[in-house]
């Protein structure tokens, strides 16, 4: 029995996005070409996309056409950085963002600097907070862009974006949020933070993965270059064909995540507590997560003299937790968003990330603790 604890990863599908998504794929469902408008078979399938996009803008409090539609966040923060740099150099060269963000913003920035962008790459404090101080010091005539992501995937601590938005539209310097983890979880009211651009990806909230939007604050003023050419799909900005069947599950997902918002977290809250409660048992646990800061559906933590891929590999077919964050684990180079924290030796190495979520129990964790705290005694003893 694995007991799935990496929800920071992936989510498994709500049974009622699965259930709507149904209906968009067979031959007696609405399987047309949303931009296949000349017949009727399109022109549902379209309905059915800007239905979607309009429930996204209503949860999200913005306007409809500022959603565009992506594969997920990567494609998104992709979508961001190099949209905004590209058609606005003669605005300036220089990037700002954190040594935190997740890869797709950070080798972006790395394409970025070949392409004779400035980047420069805050680091937080111990806790993980990037200071607004330090992007204000960081800011030059020449700073086009501010990315800053809502909540790390690694750590769950959550940015006070609002405050970097304001600070952002004070010195008209574009801001680009990456909400991958935060999305569906905390409150987003687009209609009240300054922020210009916003990623998200739906698997992180129970709707199925391939599927996210840029939020693209005006985009009718704003100009981006898009990354592909081809159909002119989303106002040009990013051509291929509109998964219907994604889409309107995003758009589902994100209700449902609305809807269950406090009840979700609250859940996450007590599983988080009981899980520390029971691993407080064991010598040497060292919390990597700000608690008070943080996301409760996310805890990265450490044992004393223990590393994450021996504690991994005994724990692999019993729960399924991960070291670093998902997209750089295969590699053995610990996470480089705690070095950035500035967390060093066994604690670094010993890094694991448990997540949990909506379908997760008080059994699971109960399980976890007895696993996780066998094995600590085991490694421990071998030495
Ligand atoms: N940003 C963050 C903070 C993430 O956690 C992830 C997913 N690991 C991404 C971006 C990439 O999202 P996607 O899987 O939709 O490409």
């Amino acid at each position: 029995m694995t007991i799935y604890l990496d929800y920071a990863a992936t989510t498994p599908a709500d049974p009622q996005v699965i259930e709507v998504m149904k209906h968009y794929l067979g031959i007696e469902d609405i399987f047309g070409n949303p931009s296949s408008i000349q017949h009727h078979v399109g022109l549902q399938a379209e309905e059915a996309v800007e239905q979607a996009r309009a429930q996204i803008a209503a949860c999200l409090n913005c306007r409809i056409k500022d959603i565009v539609f992506t594969s997920g966040a990567t494609e998104a923060n992709n979508l961001a950085l190099k949209g905004i740099a590209h058609a606005n150099q003669h605005l300036g060269n220089h990037i700002i963002t954190s040594a935190i963000e997740h890869k797709s913003v950070l080798d972006t920035c790395k394409a970025l600097e070949q392409d004779g962008f400035k980047i420069t790459y805050l680091r937080p404090d111990i806790d993980g907070k990037i200071a607004l101080k330090d992007i204000e010091q960081a800011i030059t005539t020449q700073t086009l862009l501010i990315s800053i992501m809502q909540v790390n995937n690694e750590t769950g601590f959550i940015q006070d974006i609002a405050a970097i938005a304001e600070f952002a539209q004070s010195k008209n310097i574009f801001f680009h949020v990456d909400a991958a983890q935060s999305a569906g979880k905390l409150t987003l009211d687009l209609s009240q933070i300054p922020i210009d651009l916003l990623s998200i990806s739906a698997h992180k909230f129970y709707a199925p993965k391939g599927i996210g939007c840029l939020y693209i604050r005006n985009r009718h003023n704003v100009s981006l270059k898009p990354l592909f050419n081809g159909g002119g799909q989303e106002y040009g900005l990013r051509a291929g064909t509109l998964a219907t069947h994604q889409i309107v599950a995003f758009a589902k997902a994100l209700m449902i995540a609305g809807e269950r918002q406090q009840q979700d977290y609250d859940h996450a809250l007590n599983l988080r507590t009981q899980l520390l409660t029971g691993l407080k048992q064991i010598d040497g646990l060292i919390i990597n997560s700000d608690l008070n800061n943080s996301l409760p559906n996310i805890v990265n933590l450490s044992f004393k003299n223990i590393g994450a891929d021996m504690l991994l590999i005994r724990l692999q077919d019993k729960i399924a937790i991960s070291s670093a964050s998902a997209c750089s684990s295969g590699t053995i180079e610990p996470s480089y968003v705690l070095r950035a924290m500035g967390i060093e030796g066994d604690r670094l190495y010993g890094a694991v990330r448990i997540s949990f979520g909506r379908f997760s129990h008080a059994e699971d964790i109960k399980y976890a603790i007895d696993k996780i705290t066998a094995t600590v005694q085991e490694l421990r003893a071998l030495v």
